[in-house]
């Protein structure tokens, strides 16, 4: 599924005293199967942005387009744009309430209406794409470690077989092990299937490492929007605004773009 923002505008509580233009005049296109990343501070527009791209947010101005279709025009589909459009929150776990694993990642097709037995198909594919251990399927969500509970809320999602996943910081609050272990099953999880994922962050090196293309927030605009390589030569620029990442970030993406391998275990040594 294809996205195109036109001149996409959001205020919240317009009109009152607490009035916050958070984003203004963003436009941008990520084509079908993308790998995106979007970067910025906190408080630069991301989460309000990729609220928008399952209709959870209105803009106050602009236009939504998947596959050249307008969201905004009345009679567009809504209700299956959410199940087309997978959201995945931040600290996604805390959404997590079944008995076990399964029944929790079951709930999004059962919704559905599914079968119970289109409903478990959907779910053993789902916490198998994320790589979730087939022993803990009956386990408790509450007694999983950080990084399965996160896998398993993605999961949850995936369920759903959105043609588009969207992540809100999905290494939030993990270890440096942890993190590099999601976003690996993320960057796995897009080669396997090739839905369109679009992946936020504050971190310039969590991002880095993974994405096809880079756009970068910045008080509510898109500051840069471009490949890895193209977004690192506006290294000034980025050091400016607080996103710049260590310069050894972008020497092993340039090793890795150029074919050798990259043991990202090495950064995460000197980061420790
Ligand atoms: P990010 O995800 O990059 O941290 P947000 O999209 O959450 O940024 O926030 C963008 C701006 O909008 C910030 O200035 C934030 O304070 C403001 N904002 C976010 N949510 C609300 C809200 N519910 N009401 C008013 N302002 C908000």
């Amino acid at each position: 599924m294809s996205i195109r923002l036109e001149h996409l505008n959001y205020v919240y509580s317009q009109g009152t005293a607490y009035e916050k233009q958070a984003l203004k005049d963003v436009s941008l296109e990520i084509p079908q199967g993308q790998f995106a990343g979007i970067i910025g501070h906190t408080g630069s527009g991301k989460s309000t942005l990729i609220q928008h791209l399952n209709g959870l947010l209105w803009a106050s101005s602009g236009a939504l387009y998947y596959d050249g279709k307008n969201i905004y025009d009345n009679g567009y589909p809504l209700r299956e744009l959410r199940s087309q459009v997978g959201l995945v929150f931040q600290y996604p776990e805390h959404q997590l309430f079944e008995v076990d694993v399964f029944t929790d990642v079951c709930f999004g097709p059962k919704n559905q209406g599914l079968s119970a037995e289109e409903c478990e198909a959907r779910a053993r594919e789902a916490l198998e794409l994320v790589g979730f251990p087939e022993k803990y399927y009956r386990q408790s969500p509450f007694e999983l470690s950080g990084g399965q509970k996160r896998r398993a809320a993605i999961a949850g999602v995936l369920a759903m077989r959105p043609r588009v996943l969207v992540l809100d910081e999905p290494t939030a609050g993990l270890d440096p092990k942890g993190r590099d272990d999601i976003l690996e099953q993320v960057a796995h999880l897009h080669a396997q299937t090739g839905m369109t994922v679009v992946l936020v962050s504050h971190s310039m090196e969590d991002i880095a490492r993974y994405v096809e293309r880079i756009i970068v927030m910045n008080r509510g605009e898109k500051m840069l929007d471009d490949t890895p390589r193209n977004v690192f030569s506006h290294y000034r620029e980025l050091e400016q605004v607080g996103l710049a990442a260590p310069q050894v970030t972008y020497m092993m993406h340039d090793l890795k773009e150029r074919g050798f391998g990259v043991r990202t275990d090495v950064t995460t040594v000197e980061e420790a």
